[in-house]
């Protein structure tokens, strides 16, 4: 039978992982447990929507077996098994979903050589297998099907399916251990007492028994008499089958017997991350719906979390028993990051999906598990604040979204856990903390939109905010001014644009003298607009600027960085178009100069302005559309 490739990069995949775990071959054991338990756990589901499926939970075991002899361990499970085209599609692709993550990680070098960060990233999964396995045998019997196959390999080489004999539905997996070498005992996995230790250490909290053959002495009498006359005893050994598990889910469990490792430990193999989660939290909540909740908060996102990939929800138990894997309906799109289970004894069983939807019990659970996310992301921000920034960097940019999705409706929920980069600070701070070190004459939070903090730093527009001593909040982020469009104000204190008009610092005798100044210059302000051809919708003098000639400000609901998004959002229709406003510093030289060449020189005055409004766009980082002119003009006036 021709041996079937493994696609390239699994092949890969394979390698790396046979040759870099060192350290962790024994968790080979635990993954095929855990595959194991979740073909019985789509097993027990289906038997729950299905009435067919004639089984209870307590006709459900996980077998292990060793054969010290012929060097192998068997693991067999009686769930849902594989059809051929499954054995095909789940065990002839590496990594599948991951395949393009994974392809990217692989041009750098670095991680080519570690190994290690690129397997975390997917669950070791069943090819663990082959970390101490020569050969693997995969023989599975579908749920309801008569045929049942077997998958083979022996390792980068390639897999065979076959047709073989299997009586009860279900998969049984034969492990072909290595022959020791010189650096490596495989043997020590098929010692019995040291698998079983590898059982109760990993998979202890699996809800199903994992049944082992235990070796076991006892004393017996014989035939023989002693010269008491009692019958001699000898010591016999023999096997009994134990469960070895105590299959107590660790969410059930008390806080006093399961500690933050252990948890911890429990989120990394369920959900597959290599890194510890920012905070572990635990609910127990008796009253008008009883549930237990085990829930993370990751770290890192997943490489797909910002995409349509990524499937959200906490997996939900009703009494002990998986009724579905993914639900969305306890968590709020904000905290889609979060993951971890629930179980409640206050859940019907045969609920289905479209009726958990509307389940009263279920919307209660969801409403306190979003409010003690949001204390717990509170008191992290607040007692660990370095944790607290690496969770941001990860999943900032989700709670800024959640701000803005439906129309505002958890601003409330989430105004509190947002950070931005504060000039007053030198660093993130949250709203909170901004509005704590105003000075008392402060009226507005000032924020500026743009590229980099860099730039914003050298925004004219600024400067006299940044002279009161006033702090600044420098937004960077796409959706940033639109968090704070919808939010508005923050503890009674409103949010305003460095670019608004008012900035509330101008005196009133400052304005007048402003806008008499600007009387007296009507004339020379027409003028420039005039020569920037609709460019502009005004040109004023400014009593922001103090060392800058010029700045570029808006009129109207779109400001340039909305402008600047809008155009970039594909199928977005037709461009829109922020009102500019030409603002001069009219104590300026260069003030003076426009001035002295339009009354002398009206074609050179000209030119002035075009420049003028060149360098405005350009210290707001705005696109110049036609830069061959402003070359053209800076040469121009250059001789
Ligand atoms: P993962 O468990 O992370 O999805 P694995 O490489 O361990 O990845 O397994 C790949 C897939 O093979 C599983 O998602 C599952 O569909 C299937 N599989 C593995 N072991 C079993 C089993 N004992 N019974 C049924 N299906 C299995």
């Amino acid at each position: 039978m021709a041996k079937k490739q493994f696609k390239a990069e699994s092949k890969r995949l394979l390698g790396l992982m046979i040759n870099s775990i060192y350290t962790h071959k024994e968790i080979f054991l635990r993954e095929l447990i855990s595959n194991a338990s979740d073909a019985i756990d789509k097993l027990c589901y289906k038997a729950l929507t299905d009435e067919g499926v004639g089984m209870s939970r307590s006709d459900f075991c996980i077998k292990v077996a060793v054969d010290e002899a012929e060097r192998t361990i068997t693991v067999t499970d009686n769930g849902i098994g594989m059809t051929a085209e499954e054995l095909e599609n789940n065990l002839g692709v590496i990594a599948k979903s991951g395949s393009l993550q994974f392809k990217k990680d692989m041009d750098e070098e670095k991680k080519e050589e570690s190994g290690i960060d690129i397997i975390g990233q997917f669950g070791v999964g069943f090819y663990s297998a082959f970390m101490i396995a020569d050969k693997v045998r995969v023989e599975s019997k579908a749920y309801g099907s008569d045929e049942a196959n077997a998958w083979e390999s022996t390792g980068a080489d390639g897999y065979t399916i076959t047709p073989c004999e299997k009586e009860e539905h279900g998969t049984k997996i034969i492990i072909y251990v290595k022959p020791d070498s010189e650096e490596e005992n495989y043997s020590e996995f098929l010692d019995s007492y040291r698998l079983r230790g590898l059982v109760k250490k990993y998979s202890d909290y699996v809800r199903y028994p994992i049944k082992m053959n235990i070796s076991k002495s006892r004393s017996v009498e014989t035939d023989e008499m002693d010269e008491n006359g009692k019958k001699k005893t000898k010591w016999e050994t023999y096997t009994e089958e134990e469960t070895v598990n105590s299959m107590v889910p660790i969410w059930q469990r008390s806080k006093s017997e399961v500690s933050d490792e252990d948890c911890i430990a429990f989120y990394k193999e369920k959900f597959h991350d290599q890194d510890d989660p920012v905070k572990v939290i635990r609910v127990s909540a008796e009253g008008a719906v009883s549930y237990k909740a085990l829930l993370f908060i990751p770290k890192n996102a997943p490489y797909n979390y910002y995409s349509r990939d990524y499937e959200a929800g906490l997996q939900l138990y009703a009494s002990g028993v998986m009724i579905m894997d993914k639900c969305k309906d306890l968590l709020p799109e904000c905290f889609q990051f979060v993951k971890g289970v629930v179980d409640s004894q206050d859940l019907s069983l045969n609920i289905s999906r479209e009726m958990l939807q509307h389940d009263r019990q279920l919307k209660t659970i969801a409403g306190n598990i979003e409010k003690k996310i949001k204390s717990e992301l509170k008191k992290l921000m607040d007692d660990e604040p370095e944790t607290y920034a690496e969770f941001y960097k990860s999943f900032g940019l989700q709670l800024k979204y959640g701000i803005l999705a439906n129309y505002g409706m958890k601003r409330e929920l989430l105004k509190d856990l947002l950070m931005f980069y504060s000039s007053a600070a030198g660093k993130p701070v949250s709203l909170a903390d901004y509005v704590k070190e105003m000075p008392e004459d402060q009226k507005y939070i000032y924020f500026a939109c743009g590229e980099s903090i860099a730039k914003l730093d050298k925004l004219p527009q600024a400067e006299p905010i940044r002279e009161k001593g006033y702090g600044i909040l420098y937004l960077t982020d796409e959706p940033d001014e639109f968090v704070m469009n919808m939010l508005g104000e923050y503890d009674g204190k409103e949010l305003r644009s460095v670019n608004a008009e008012d900035l509330g610092i101008e005196s009133e005798e400052n304005k007048e003298e402003t806008e008499k100044k600007e009387a007296d210059n009507k004339e020379l302000l027409d003028f420039v607009k005039d020569s920037l051809n609709g460019e502009v919708v005004a040109v004023k003098l400014s009593h922001k600027l103090k060392n800058s000639a010029v700045c570029l400000g808006v009129q109207g609901p779109i400001s340039l960085e909305m402008e600047r998004y809008f155009n970039t959002v594909p199928g977005a229709g037709e461009k829109v178009k922020a009102e500019r406003v030409l603002e001069l510093n009219g104590e300026h030289k260069v003030f003076a100069a426009l001035k002295a060449a339009y009354e002398t020189d009206k074609e050179r005055a000209a030119k002035y302005a075009k420049l003028l409004y060149f360098q405005s766009l350009l210290l707001s980082d705005a696109k110049i559309e036609d830069p061959a002119e402003y070359a053209a003009l800076v040469s121009d006036l250059m001789i």
